[in-house]
């Protein structure tokens, strides 16, 4: 991956800097940072046209031709995060450390010389290009397929969706909309997403299985009354999600490949505004289909998939707080491992807005005793990544239940 160089200054203050950004394949990214000297947010574009690339202004600030004196470096990056003693480094190559970390597992694919990309460009292989667009195919296929009498529409997406992944991995197939949903978040988020999916696919085969009718009932609930209601909730929060994508994803790897080691980190990117209500909407939606796994579990300990241990299904779902959500199948773990990342007082936090940025880390309140808390930026957004990734996944074995 090439690394841009750029000249520019603050618009308010004058501050002068060198910007260093990686350039992927995508036309366009756009990076948000606070001024070093008086701290208002500043937005460039990095254009790229291979093998040219260009700094353009968004906000605050202007393009220079050459550098200013007392230039600050900084460092930007689409998707990895730089060590506190790089950001603001000439020589930072965020690249190579994360390829020691990705590599391991990386999935191997063909030479690819007509593209033009390095094979050994380990960033790019680990990445989805344009994901963001790419999800306005997936979201259109879902949408389209409700409709009566759009089927040349949904073929026609399913194509096109196959097209944009075949110019990166040549033996993409897919033929249909479960097929799309699986090759793009898998796409998007292996290895973590097979450690999730996995043991829960297993353990619902098992269920099946050992209890046929029970499972049966419970599928039948479901396409009557949760399938498209939570349908339309899924593609909502992801188009959430892949709206503020440019900013989570400067943080995914760690989440991907199950690497805690994220509060030393440091986006180069950063706009709080776009990502402080995610973390509660991605922990309301996630929590709010955990009903599926207390169904299950269920039927699981030789109950009708509606009876708790003590209480009906109509009451854990109406008065079963969200945190609470997950309490009943606690001992199953590749159920509870969907868990990973809540956090009910920074939801709440979140969810009400009561949550702030200052330089490195975010401050939130939970209500009513409002206790003040903090965690790191680059954690906030490595918790919202673990929460996404835990959507994906339920979305797919969703997806799976009404299969044979
Ligand atoms: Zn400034």
């Amino acid at each position: 991956m090439a690394v841009l160089r750029g000249y520019a200054h603050c618009e308010i203050c004058a501050e002068n800097y060198i910007l260093r950004a990686g350039v992927g394949i995508e036309k366009s990214q756009s990076h948000t940072f606070d001024c070093k000297s008086c701290g208002i947010p500043i937005s460039v574009i990095v254009r790229a046209n291979p093998p040219t690339a260009h700094f353009e202004p968004e906000e605050n600030v202007i393009i220079d031709d050459s550098e200013g004196e007392n230039a600050v470096v900084l460092n930007l990056h689409p998707f990895f995060a730089f060590d506190s003693k790089e950001i603001y480094a000439l020589m930072a190559f965020p690249s190579l450390l994360y390829c020691a970390k990705i590599a391991p597992y990386l999935r191997v694919i063909p030479e690819q010389k007509t593209l033009g990309i390095p094979t050994q460009d380990v960033a790019l292989q680990f990445d989805v290009p344009n994901a963001s667009n790419l999800w306005n195919t997936v979201k259109n296929i879902f949408l389209l397929q409700e409709r009566v009498g759009q089927n040349k529409r949904v073929i026609k997406a399913i194509e096109h969706y196959e097209k944009q992944r075949q110019k990166y991995f040549t033996e993409t197939k897919v033929s249909n909309s479960k097929d799309v949903a699986f090759n793009f978040f898998d796409s998007l988020f292996y290895p973590r997403f097979e450690k999730l999916l996995d043991p829960a696919i297993e353990l619902i085969y098992a269920i099946k299985s050992d209890h046929q009718q029970g499972f049966a009932e419970f599928c039948e609930f479901y396409s009557n009354h949760l399938k498209a209601q939570h349908s339309r909730q899924y593609i909502s929060i992801f188009s959430d999600y892949f709206k503020i994508y440019n900013q989570l994803r400067q943080m995914v790897v760690h989440s991907r490949i199950g690497d805690e080691d994220v509060d030393e980190k440091i986006v180069g990117s950063k706009s709080f505004e776009a990502v402080k209500l995610y973390y509660g909407q991605a922990y309301e939606s996630l929590t709010s289909f955990f009903v599926i796994f207390a169904c299950l579990n269920n039927i699981l300990v030789g109950r009708s998939y509606d009876q708790f241990q003590s209480m009906t299904l109509n009451k854990y779902m109406k008065d079963v707080s969200k945190e609470k959500k997950a309490n009943p199948f606690e001992q199953t773990q590749p159920f509870y491992a969907f868990t990973d990342g809540l956090d009910s007082t920074l939801r709440n936090g979140s969810h009400h807005a009561s949550i702030w940025r200052n330089g490195e880390k975010v401050f939130y309140r939970s209500g009513g005793t409002g206790a003040q808390r903090e965690i790191t930026y680059s954690r906030y957004l490595h918790l919202c990544n673990k929460l996404t990734i835990s959507l994906a996944v339920l979305f797919i074995i969703e997806l799976k239940l009404g299969d044979d």
